[in-house]
């Protein structure tokens, strides 16, 4: 079976919420630590990085393959900064909500607010 390698999950037999915590960008070290004397590491950092690509993506959250959300965006190739904040602004047009917009980039909220205010303190000066 292709996920066969699943069974030998260490983070199967803990609580789940170690690995899903308090939103986008968040990783636990307890999950990290976990992760890293897991028999199934690479097997896992595979799977997840099939997932990344798609911002939207549960995967996002916390810890896969013994990285934290921030070190697999970093690896993965996460658009520069400047290319986010236009992203959150976009989004802002279209009508998203700041969570909705955090949860779909894998960004905390405050960043949402700090673009979003940046971006109309810019507008005001125009
Ligand atoms: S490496 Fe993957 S399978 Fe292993 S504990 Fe971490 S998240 Fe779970």
């Amino acid at each position: 079976m292709k996920y066969e390698w699943m069974d030998q999950a260490l983070c199967a037999q803990v609580d789940p919420s170690l690995f899903f915590s308090e939103g986008p960008r968040h990783t636990s070290r307890k999950a990290l630590r976990i992760c890293s004397t897991c028999p199934v590491q690479p097997e896992c950092a595979d799977y997840v990085s099939a997932f990344e690509g798609d911002l939207t993506a549960k995967y996002r959250y916390g810890a896969w393959g013994g990285k934290s959300v921030r070190q697999r965006a970093r690896e993965g190739g996460e658009p520069p900064a400047a290319d986010r904040d236009e992203q959150i602004i976009r989004m802002t047009d279209r009508g998203l909500a700041p969570g909705e917009i955090a949860a779909q980039l894998g960004i905390s909220d405050r960043t949402v607010f700090r673009v979003r205010k940046a971006h109309r303190k810019q507008k005001e000066t125009v």
